[in-house]
């Protein structure tokens, strides 16, 4: 019994291990993942329990993406006509409006553009989840895709007199990536580090080469996060308590979207914050040689 007995342990202890690793990996939310046992008994039996629960759990993983895929896309169709109808109105298409319709129909169209915002990012989230987010990269201008990002958002700034300051390097090298995506990025990260920020606060985006990689910083001087927060920035639909008590209009999504995007290109995406100092999100990309 003495011999046998550690035998017969550590013959069940890589088995067990096996089946702690993957339960591990559907934990993350990983369901492509299988173990391989093959002890001819119960255990292996177990295993095969597990891969069954696992294609099970990716079938359903699968139906949930493509119903929510479905779902915003049927959404935004009728979202986008009532934009289009309300800028109409607006315009004075439909006849000169008055000040007291156009108190009533402002919150509409707010109301509105939130929602299309909301599916447009819970579109994305689907496209990521079902691999479906693409990206092509090529060589493209930073400095451009910054000052054009800068002229759009700068109602924005000047409605919280926040000044947005471009440190500019000179030559800055073009970086491998998507245009469109990269325009994106840079709206989130610095749309936030206006949001996020105080009456009269600033925001400064600036550059620094790495060997082949550019790095880009937006830094403000805004509310920035408590511990227990940074470790949540990532995660979708995680807001902050300060967003949510200044009532600041958000979906928690566009963290976890553009970290998909810089990682999609080959870069990363890091952040320091200090509550009530401020925030710095940066993010890297390889530069085109
Ligand atoms: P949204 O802005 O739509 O809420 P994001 O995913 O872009 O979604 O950001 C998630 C949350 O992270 C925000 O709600 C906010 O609480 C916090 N956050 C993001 N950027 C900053 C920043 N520059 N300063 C302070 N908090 C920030």
């Amino acid at each position: 019994m003495l011999i046998l007995a550690p035998l017969f342990a550590a013959r069940m202890v890589k088995p067990i291990r096996a089946l702690q690793d993957g339960a591990r990996e559907i934990e993350r939310g990983n369901f492509a993942g299988r173990v391989a046992i093959k002890t001819d008994d119960e255990l292996e039996e177990l295993g095969e329990s597990f891969n069954h629960m696992a294609a099970g759990l990716k079938q359903l993983q699968e139906l949930k993406n493509e119903f929510t895929f479905i779902a915003a896309h049927e959404l935004r169709t009728p979202v986008t006509a009532i934009k289009g109808f309300l800028s109409m109105v607006f315009e004075g298409d439909a006849g000169a409006i008055s000040e007291k319709l156009k108190q009533y129909l402002d919150p509409v169209r707010q109301a509105n553009d939130r929602l299309i915002q909301l599916v447009n990012d819970i579109l994305e989230i689907a496209r990521s989840e079902a691999g479906r987010l693409k990206v092509e990269v090529s060589p493209t201008d930073m400095e451009k895709c910054v000052r054009d990002i800068l002229i759009e958002l700068k109602p924005l700034a000047d409605e919280k007199k926040i000044s947005l300051q471009y440190e500019a390097m000179p030559d800055i090298p073009q970086v491998l990536a998507d245009e469109l995506r990269l325009k994106e990025i840079i709206t989130n990260f610095v749309s936030n580090a206006i949001k996020y920020n105080n009456e009269g606060g600033w925001v400064k985006i600036s550059h620094e080469l790495k060997d082949n990689i550019l790095v880009t910083s937006v830094a403000d001087n805004g509310f920035g996060m408590s511990r227990e927060e940074q470790k949540k920035v990532f995660e979708k639909f995680f807001r902050s308590d300060a967003a949510k008590i200044k009532s600041i209009q958000g979906t928690g999504l566009g963290l976890f979207i553009t970290k998909e995007l810089v990682e999609k290109m080959g870069g990363k995406v890091w952040f320091s914050s200090e509550e009530g100092q401020g925030t710095t999100f940066n993010f890297s990309l390889r530069i085109a040689s």
